[in-house]
C-alpha cells in the first residue's frame, strides 16, 4: 500500500508518522524547502526568528502523539512554561497575567472584587468540558450517519441548548464586567479565528486551555516540533521530498491513481492532503471531483490572516514579556474591521513575541528577536500603502514601551496576506484554516474524506478547526485512524 501525503504541515507529517507506524509505505511531498508549514524560522545574523507559531499550547496533547508512536517528547526537545504568562498592555496601564493560577485568581480579585472567585468557578466548569469535548468530540472521527447521530444527542444532553446557542462574549461576561478582564478571558477567540460576539460559548475551554494547562515555549524555537516529528517520519521509514510541489491528482474514475509534481509522477494506492483544503479541491482536483463550488467555498467562515513585522533589535525590551498583547486601541473597532467589514484596521491590535526572554539562543550579541502579528480580515486585499501605515501605527504605539528607533533596528522583514498565498497556497491568505464556528464544531465539521473520491483524506487545521498546531497534530491521528480502519489494515 503506496501512501502519498501532500504538504509537510503538523497534520502531515503527524498522519505520514501514524500511517508508517500501521505499516504503510508513506512518502511525502512538500513545496517549500523546509518541513512544519506554517511552522517555520527564519535564522538572520544569528538572531532566530519563529515566523509561524510562538504559543505551545496542550503540551500533554502533542506528548501523546509521540507516545503513541513509541518515542518520548523529551528526546527531542524540552518546552519551558512560562510565568508571567504573558502582559497585555491597554490605554494607559497595563496588567501581566501569572503562569500560576492561584496568582490569576488574585489579580482578578484585585482588578474586580469578586472576579477571582467567579473565574475560579468558571474555570472547574471550563476543565470538565475541555475533557469531555477533547475526549468525546474533539478526538473522535464522525465517518457513519450513526456515530454522527449518536454524537449529535450526546452533546445536546451535555451542554444546555441555550448553551450552545449563546455566544463567548455572553458567558464571560458573567465571570467579569470589567472590559480589561474580559479582553484577558477573549483575547483567544480574536486571535484564533472567530469573533467572541459568534464564537459559541461552549469555546470557552480556551480559558482552561489558557490558565489551567499554561502557555508553554519549545526551547530551540518552535520548529524544534516538525523537525522532531520529520525525525520520527523517517526514523518509522517515511520519504519525505521537500521543494517538490503537487501540480496535479490524476484519477482512473473516483480513484486517485497518481500525484504529479512538476518533476516527478508518483503512483499512489491512498491520498491525504495536507495542503490547504481550498486549494486540492479546486486546482489539483478535475472539476467532477470537487467537494464545493467556489460560491461555497467562500461562503465558508475562514480564520483572519495576518500581517507580521519581524525586528532584529538593540534594546533590553524591559518593558515587554514574553508575550504582550497591544490592547490599547478599540477592541471593538478592530473586531469589526477584521470580522465584519473585512478591511484593514485603522488601528489595529497586535500581539508582540520576544523569544529571548525565555530562550537566550534566540538573541545572538546584542540583537533581540522581536515578532509582531497583526490579525486581518481573511481575503483582504493586500498592499503597500497598508503595509506601511500600519507598520508605522505598529511602531509608533511599541515605541512608549521600547527603545525602537532606526538607531536601535538593526534589520527588520515584513510578511503579509501575499506571503501566505505564495508559501502556502493559503486560501484568502488564512493564517489559522477554517473559523471556529458551532456550524464546523465536532460532527459538523469539515470530513476528512472526500465524498467523491475514493481513497483521498485530509488531515490538518482545514479538518478540526481550533488551537492551530495541536489540533492539526490530532488531526493527523484521525486520519490515519480513519484510513486503517477503513481500508482494513489493522
Ligand atoms: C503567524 C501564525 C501564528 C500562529 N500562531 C499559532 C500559535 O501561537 N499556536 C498555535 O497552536 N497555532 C498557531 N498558528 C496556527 C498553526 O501554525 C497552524 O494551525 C498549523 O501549523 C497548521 O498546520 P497544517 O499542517 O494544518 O497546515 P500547514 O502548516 O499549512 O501545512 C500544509 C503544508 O502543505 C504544503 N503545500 C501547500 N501546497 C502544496 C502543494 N501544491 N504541494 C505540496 N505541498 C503543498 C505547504 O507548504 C505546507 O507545508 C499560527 C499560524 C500562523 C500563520
Amino acid at each position: 500500500m503506496k501512501a502519498v501525503v501532500v504538504g509537510a504541515g503538523l497534520g502531515g507529517l503527524s498522519v505520514a508518522a501514524c500511517l508508517a507506524k500501521a505499516g504503510v509505505d508513506v512518502t511525502i511531498l512538500e513545496k517549500n524547502s523546509w518541513v512544519g508549514g506554517r511552522v517555520h524560522k527564519w535564522v538572520h545574523k544569528g538572531v532566530r526568528f519563529d515566523l509561524g507559531p510562538s504559543w505551545y499550547l496542550m503540551p500533554k496533547e502533542v506528548d501523546r502523539w509521540f507516545h503513541a508512536l513509541g518515542f518520548d517528547r523529551k528526546q527531542f526537545y524540552e518546552i519551558h512554561r512560562l510565568d508571567p504568562a504573558y502582559k497585555v498592555i491597554y490605554d494607559g496601564e497595563s496588567l501581566v497575567v501569572p503562569g500560576n493560577i492561584n496568582k490569576v485568581f488574585e489579580l482578578f480579585e484585585s482588578v474586580e472584587q469578586g472576579a477571582g472567585e467567579r473565574l475560579q468557578f468558571h474555570l472547574s466548569n471550563n476543565a470538565r468540558e475541555y475533557h469531555y469535548l477533547m475526549e468525546n468530540f474533539i478526538r473522535s472521527n464522525y465517518n457513519s450517519a450513526r456515530t454522527i447521530l449518536r454524537k449529535g444527542m450526546e452533546i445536546l444532553r451535555f451542554f444546555e441548548y441555550s448553551s450552545l446557542m449563546s455566544n463567548f462574549h455572553s458567558r464571560i461576561k458573567k465571570v467579569a464586567y470589567d472590559p480589561k478582564l474580559q479582553k484577558i478571558l477573549e483575547y483567544s477567540s480574536t486571535f484564533l479565528g472567530a469573533s467572541p460576539y459568534t464564537l459559541p460559548a461552549p469555546y470557552t475551554i480556551l480559558n482552561h486551555v489558557d490558565f489551567n494547562l499554561g502557555t508553554w515555549y519549545p526551547l530551540g524555537g518552535f520548529s524544534v516540533l516538525p523537525e522532531a516529528m520529520a525525525k520520527i517520519c523517517r526514523l518509522l521509514g517515511v520519504t519525505i521530498h521537500c521543494n517538490e510541489e503537487v501540480e496535479m491528482l490524476e484519477l482512473k474514475r473516483n480513484t486517485i491513481s497518481h500525484v504529479h509534481s512538476k518533476s516527478t509522477t508518483y503512483q499512489a494506492d491512498l491520498v491525504v492532503a495536507n495542503a490547504d483544503r481550498h486549494f486540492v479541491d479546486q486546482v489539483l482536483l478535475p472539476p467532477k471531483y470537487r467537494e464545493m463550488k467556489e460560491r461555497q467555498w467562500n461562503a465558508l467562515p475562514i480564520s483572519p490572516s495576518v500581517f507580521n513585522i519581524f525586528l532584529g533589535v538593540k534594546d533590553t525590551l524591559n518593558n515587554l514579556a514574553h508575550h504582550t498583547f497591544f490592547f490599547d486601541s478599540d477592541w471593538d473597532k478592530h473586531i469589526t474591521s477584521v470580522y465584519k467589514r473585512k478591511e484593514w484596521p485603522l488601528d489595529p491590535l497586535f500581539y508582540v513575541h520576544c523569544p529571548a526572554k525565555t530562550d537566550p539562543a534566540a538573541a545572538h550579541n546584542d540583537v533581540q528577536s522581536l515578532f509582531i502579528l497583526v490579525p486581518l480580515a481573511p481575503g483582504v486585499q493586500d498592499s503597500p500603502v497598508e503595509r506601511n501605515r500600519i507598520y508605522e501605527r505598529v511602531l509608533q504605539r511599541l515605541r512608549l514601551h521600547a527603545n525602537i528607533s532606526e538607531h536601535t533596528i538593526s534589520f527588520s522583514k515584513i510578511e503579509g496576506p501575499r506571503e501566505y498565498k505564495l508559501h502556502f497556497n493559503a486560501y484568502k491568505s488564512n493564517a489559522f484554516g477554517l473559523a471556529m464556528t458551532l456550524g464546523q464544531t465536532a460532527m459538523l465539521r469539515l470530513s476528512n474524506r472526500s465524498q467523491k473520491v475514493k481513497n483521498l483524506y485530509f488531515s490538518g487545521q482545514y479538518t478540526i478547526p481550533g488551537t492551530g498546531t495541536t489540533m492539526s497534530i490530532i488531526s493527523g491521528e484521525l486520519s490515519a485512524e480513519r484510513i486503517i480502519q477503513e481500508m482494513s489494515l489493522s
